[in-house]
């Protein structure tokens, strides 16, 4: 099947209309018609090249959400018109520790839903900036939200389960003082997130303008992170802090913030690496630095079903794919609250 799609034939120029093929449903697999894609920071590093080994022509886009419209000869947890979800992960090994764990997401064999490689052509997945998709059973997610939050749902896929999954593991929770750094998309979930499963929220922006948002979004406290007696008055008092930056910035001002056996998880992917941090600051505490990515296909769903039952969606604005590389701007510049929806319906025609 040809689909209309979006995406770019090298890192330095800009994204542009495409036809690309999506194989016929084979017996475990499920055809989604894609009705949104959020649009994902990862999306700008990877298009544009800022880490390595992007194909091309590449399609980005891996907070999808739409309608089942086929499925396999197999497949019976799914059915035409089920309202369903696709976040960063199309395929995986599916018998490594990992995958048997429900962890797919560090399976060696994760196939990500672009720019990873594939039987289909052209040899590497691409993603949700497109009209339809094909993906295996065992990678769909079911919705629960009312359909008429579909569009505010699709960042869930990954801004949702990015921040979900460490604040899980890390426990976060009732007695425990969180904090979030940068508001964007990710940091905006981790604030509904972390407040929603209970815990003290403090969220620290580089923006005096997002104080009044931040607390909106279920901040407890709002720290601007350039103001150091702000952040000194936080010294040694976090439990787990959870910072999504997406560039290269001082760890040491956040980790003297930790605790006695706090931590801090970095989930941001800066193009370049951050300053090294002050080993004095990790071994005087007990302190940890730790990284998390995404989430394992069970944790998506659990996340998914504790959103419905919390009412808890993104905060987005809508986006006519043709206006894509303008969207891609502003959220660099963080002038989105907070995460950019393409309407899938912008790509007819
Ligand atoms: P985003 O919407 O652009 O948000 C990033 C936020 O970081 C900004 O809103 C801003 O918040 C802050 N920030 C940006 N530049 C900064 C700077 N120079 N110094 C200090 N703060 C700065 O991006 P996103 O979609 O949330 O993604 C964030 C990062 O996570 C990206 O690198 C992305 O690739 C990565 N990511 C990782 C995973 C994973 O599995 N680990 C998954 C998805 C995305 P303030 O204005 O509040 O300061
Ligand atoms: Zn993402």
């Amino acid at each position: 099947m040809q689909v209309n799609a979006y995406g770019a034939h090298a890192g330095n120029q800009p994204l542009e209309p495409l036809s690309i093929t999506r194989r016929s449903p084979g017996a475990h697999d499920v055809q989604i018609e894609i009705a949104f894609c959020g649009v994902c920071h990862s999306d700008l590093h990877q298009v544009r090249s800022e880490w390595e080994g992007t194909q091309y022509p590449c399609v980005p886009g891996h907070e999808i959400v739409g309608r089942v419209t086929a499925v396999g000869a197999h497949v019976s947890a799914f059915k035409a018109g089920d309202l369903v979800g696709i976040g960063c992960i199309v395929d995986s090994c599916q018998h490594c520790d990992d995958c048997e764990a429900g962890l797919e997401n560090y399976c060696d064999g994760m196939v990500g839903t672009y720019n990873s490689p594939t039987p289909d052509a052209p040899g590497w997945t691409q993603g949700g900036y497109s009209q339809a998709i094909v993906v295996h059973e065992r990678y769909v997610l079911r919705i629960r939200h009312p359909e008429a939050q579909l569009a505010a749902v699709a960042p869930l896929l990954c801004a949702g389960i990015t921040t979900y999954s460490p604040l899980r593991h890390w426990g976060a929770g009732p007695g425990k003082k969180v904090g979030v750094v940068g508001i964007g998309g990710l940091g905006h979930m981790g604030i509904k997130l972390a407040h929603a499963m209970g815990a003290h929220v403090v969220a620290f922006t580089t923006s005096e303008s997002k104080r009044e948002a931040a607390l909106q979004l279920g901040a407890d406290e709002v720290v601007v992170s350039r103001d150091a007696q702000q952040m000194a008055a936080h010294t040694k008092s976090f439990d787990f802090i959870l910072n999504t930056v997406a560039a290269p910035h001082d760890l040491d001002a956040f980790l003297v913030l930790l605790k006695r056996d706090g931590g801090m998880t970095l989930v941001g992917a800066p193009a370049t690496p951050h300053p090294s941090p002050n080993v004095f600051n990790l071994i005087m505490k007990r302190r940890t630095l730790a990284g998390s990515m995404i989430g394992g296909i069970p944790e998506t769903q659990e996340m998914l079903d504790f959103c419905a039952q919390h009412g808890i969606v993104a905060d987005i604005e809508m986006v006519d794919v043709k206006n894509i590389e303008a969207a891609y701007d502003r959220m660099l510049r963080g002038d989105v609250k907070y995460r950019f929806v393409i309407d899938s319906a912008s790509l007819a025609g």
